[in-house]
């Protein structure tokens, strides 16, 4: 593969240019390449006094709050819980309030819930059995859930609702939502109290699959086994009010979570004696629910350097042995927090240490996890550890941890967050020699769950994002954030965060942009994860370099902590703090399906023409002599056929002895005459590049993807020294589909790459490459196998078959176990 080879003429140049501007005119106002560039303040809400257009929150900004008192009493046998809650509501905004809206998100389980009347159905045809558009197939989870669901009664029951004097409140009970109407409207700067008496069957989790509810652990050697609970969405909560939204009472679907109201939480828990409670807040009765060894112990945690057993592995196997019909009640205090959620098990380990995280928040956090034997040495290992980790890299790119405990418990929920809280599911296999072992998956599953669950405790706990509205507020940020901690902890673990990692995503045709309400996204993992943290990344990495990005991104969370941003607060606090214009890369990133492809498609090498016909009419000469001859012209030479010519030298004239590039003394006064006419400042230009007689590359680039982004080249010369050009986004601005860039040199360029470190999620690399590479691969070779259909059995041979015993079976499953 070679490079083309044009010589450069002033001409030449000046032609190039024009061609450019041409292109611009005709692709900015036609075809999907337009407004690539064009101002998304024409997109972003406008600035008011609540909300700046710095991104900060306005000279009025306004939020309500709400504080709750709740007694709840945990019932293990009938898995049910039943609590009475008293709310205070602050009305701080400045608009009266005829009624208050409540969300009883346990109301989505109901059979009438718009959730469940919506639900559609997944099905795979089975092409085995000629299935090939019909739905064939129902999975035994689907199964599960419907039977669970008929065979009990769920979402609240509300038993009373009533104001601050007991005096019962009109109610009318909408979906996942309640409406609360006041006797008298709720002027600005009131507050009003509500009570509420409530309960509800717990779901079981690994049933229905929820954000909370119970696991059964039918082989524990208490009769009848044992449960843990985790309980969370799980009292009537306050829908936000807001200054962009009134009230956020979307209907909850499932997918769209929570947007909170601040406030202050005192909670008192009731539950078997034997349990160990996990919970948002501070427990403030441990003398009267845990033993002087467990205080002793937790006193020792808090200068620890390593976690200490509170409840070790064997007093949990014994604890979980036998039950009790004694109960305890568990106290708790949180502060300025926008929920509350806790765990109860008689099976928990419980390890705790003191994070001294200095400062004047909160020196001292304690970081603490709670887990049944099943989580295994994974988590004695792991999850207090990862728990640590998490605060020290996210207070760096943010605040310091604001609350004075760091909680991670394992159960039935693979990952959900909470304020102090988190529940993480990675578990270890129980082997037939009694050990427990673990993969290298289910390592990486339990260090980047922790991670990214205690993370949310930053996002969206405290920067209080509209979660219903924008998952990826939350979890882009947030992943983002665990990618950094994620590869400060080992980077060879592949965390799949890097720019790569959403390749085939964003090649992918069925998307959404990622300003999508939440439960209208399509492939959430990589719409709302995965693809705004690889763009915070590039943001981080290539376009703002860490230093602007760090500081703009620390000043977006210090602004929004404890306040509720909107996505044009985060654009806005980045473009404003960073003082870079970003609206290419949020209408790109965060408003299209575009993705990025930028193809490296002819490379000229020039060679300024010296217009001295003795050295230029040379260089034509040579360049007509390098030029292939044809297989005729070769065939005859070779069967030594002679030319006319050759075969009578005397009819031989001048232009048989002169060829057409023969120099003559008019073409050299031309020279002269030219030289003459030069200005002084033109003479000087003109010689000077004479002198220097550099190489001249004009590289044409593509973007096939749409998404405008930096071109990242790396230029190899033949002398094997390479160097990294960063042409920023804007070299699109006029033209978002071609460019060409002009590159001078002393040296000759071996190779042009673009992005050749995978930085900007490139979908295609093969076309980065000038001249194109080989692309390695594999290729594996494989024998047909015929499938065995209802049809194609051998029905004859096959009844000869002897019925198997239980005995058999069970041995037959012992070696496919073993060669797993
Ligand atoms: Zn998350």
């Amino acid at each position: 593969m070679k490079k083309t080879m044009f010589w450069l003429t002033a001409g030449v140049i000046a032609t190039f240019n024009i061609s450019v501007v041409d292109a611009s005119v005709v692709s900015q106002t036609k075809g999907n390449f337009v407004d690539k560039f064009r101002q998304l303040d024409e997109v972003l809400p406008t600035a008011n006094v609540y909300r700046s257009a710095a991104g900060e929150p306005g000279e009025q900004y306004w939020q309500q709050q709400a504080d709750y008192n709740i007694k709840v009493r945990l019932d293990e046998d009938k898995r049910r819980i039943d609590a009475e809650e008293t709310i205070q509501y602050h009305n701080n905004s400045p608009y009266t309030l005829k009624y208050i809206w409540i969300q009883l998100d346990q109301n989505i389980f109901r059979s009438d819930s718009i959730a469940e009347r919506t639900a559609t159905f997944n099905s795979k045809p089975d092409q085995n059995l000629g299935g090939v558009d019909k739905p064939a197939r129902i999975s035994l989870n689907q199964l599960r859930r419907d039977q669970f669901m008929a065979d009990n009664e769920l979402g609240f029951s509300i038993d009373k609702v009533a104001d601050g004097r007991g005096r019962g409140l009109e109610f009318v009970v909408v979906g996942t939502n309640m409406r609360v109407d006041l006797p008298t409207p709720l002027k600005p700067g009131q507050k009003t109290e509500l009570a509420i008496d409530f309960g509800f069957n717990i779901v079981e989790e690994d049933a229905v699959g929820a954000r909370s509810g119970y696991e059964h652990f039918a082989d524990d050697a208490r009769e009848g086994g044992n449960d843990i609970f985790l309980l969370a969405q799980w009292y009537p909560r306050v829908a936000a009010f807001t200054d962009y939204e009134a009230w956020t009472n979307k209907e909850f679907l499932g997918r769209g979570e929570f947007t909170q109201e601040f406030g202050n939480f005192s909670v008192e828990i009731d539950v078997p004696a034997d349990h160990i409670v996990s919970s948002t807040g501070v427990l403030t009765n441990e003398r009267s629910v845990l033993t002087p060894t467990q205080r002793e112990r937790l006193e020792k945690s808090k200068k620890s350097d390593k976690p200490v057993f509170v409840v070790t592995p064997e007093e949990a196997l014994e604890n979980e042995k036998e039950g009790t019909d004694k109960r305890k009640v568990w106290k708790f205090e949180a502060e300025n927090v926008r929920d509350f959620a806790w765990a109860s098990s008689r099976k928990f380990i419980w390890d705790a240490q003191g994070y001294q995280q200095g400062g004047d928040v909160q020196p001292l956090v304690m970081a603490m996890s709670f887990y049944p034997k099943e989580g295994g040495e994974l988590w004695e290992k792991y999850s207090t550890e990862s728990v640590i980790h998490t605060m020290e890299v996210y207070s760096r790119f943010s605040f310091d941890y604001p609350y004075p405990t760091s909680q991670s418990v394992n159960g039935p929920v693979g990952g959900m967050e909470y304020p102090m809280i988190t529940f993480n599911g990675p578990r270890t296999i129980l082997q037939d020699d009694g050990s427990r072992t673990y993969s290298l998956s289910e390592k990486r599953f339990l260090i980047g769950v922790v991670i990214h669950e205690i993370g949310h405790i930053y996002f969206p706990m405290v920067v209080n994002s509209d979660e219903r509205q924008w998952t990826w507020m939350d979890e882009g940020l947030n992943s983002f954030l665990d990618g950094v901690a994620g590869r400060e902890w080992d980077p060879s673990i592949p965390w799949g965060v890097e720019p790569r990692s959403i390749v085939d995503y964003m090649k992918s045709t069925n998307q959404v942009p990622i300003m999508t309400q939440s439960d209208s996204v399509l492939n959430l993992g990589p719409n709302a994860y995965t693809k705004p943290a690889a763009a915070l990344n590039i943001l981080r990495e290539v376009i703002l370099g860490r230093e602007l990005f760090d500081f703009a991104f620390k000043e977006y969370a210090q602004r929004w902590a404890f306040k509720r941003p909107t996505p044009a607060d985060f654009f806005r606090t980045m473009e404003e703090a960073s003082g870079v214009d970003l609206d290419w890369f949020w209408r790109g990133w965060f408003y299209s399906t575009d993705h990025v492809d930028i193809s490296l498609d002819r490379v000229y090498k020039l060679r300024l023409d010296t217009k001295d016909p003795d050295i230029d009419w040379e260089r034509r000469r040579q360049e007509e002599a390098d030029k292939p001859t044809s297989y005729f012209v070769q065939r005859n030479e070779a069967e030594g056929r002679k030319t006319w010519v050759e075969m009578n030298p005397e009819i031989r004239d001048y232009h048989d002895e002169n060829d057409r590039f023969t120099v003559t003394n008019k073409q050299r006064n031309a020279y002269q005459s030219f030289l003459d006419k030069l200005e002084p400042w033109e003479r000087r230009v003109f010689d000077r590049a004479i002198a220097e007689d550099k190489n001249y590359y004009v590289l044409d680039f593509n973007n096939l993807g749409g998404l405008v982004m930096p071109i990242l080249l790396q230029v190899t010369y033949t002398d094997g020294t390479q160097e990294d050009l960063h042409i920023p986004a804007e070299i699109w601005r006029r033209n978002a589909k071609s460019v060409s860039k002009l590159i001078v040199t002393d040296k000759e360029v071996s190779e042009f790459a673009v992005d050749p470190n995978w930085e900007t999620a490139d979908v295609d690399i093969e076309n980065n490459f000038y001249p194109r590479r080989i692309m390695p691969s594999r290729i594996e070779a494989f024998k047909w196998q015929r499938t065995h259909d209802h049809v194609s059995r051998d029905l004859m041979q096959d009844a000869k078959t002897k019925l198997k015993s239980d005995d058999d079976n069970e041995e037959e499953n012992k070696e496919d176990n073993q060669e797993q």
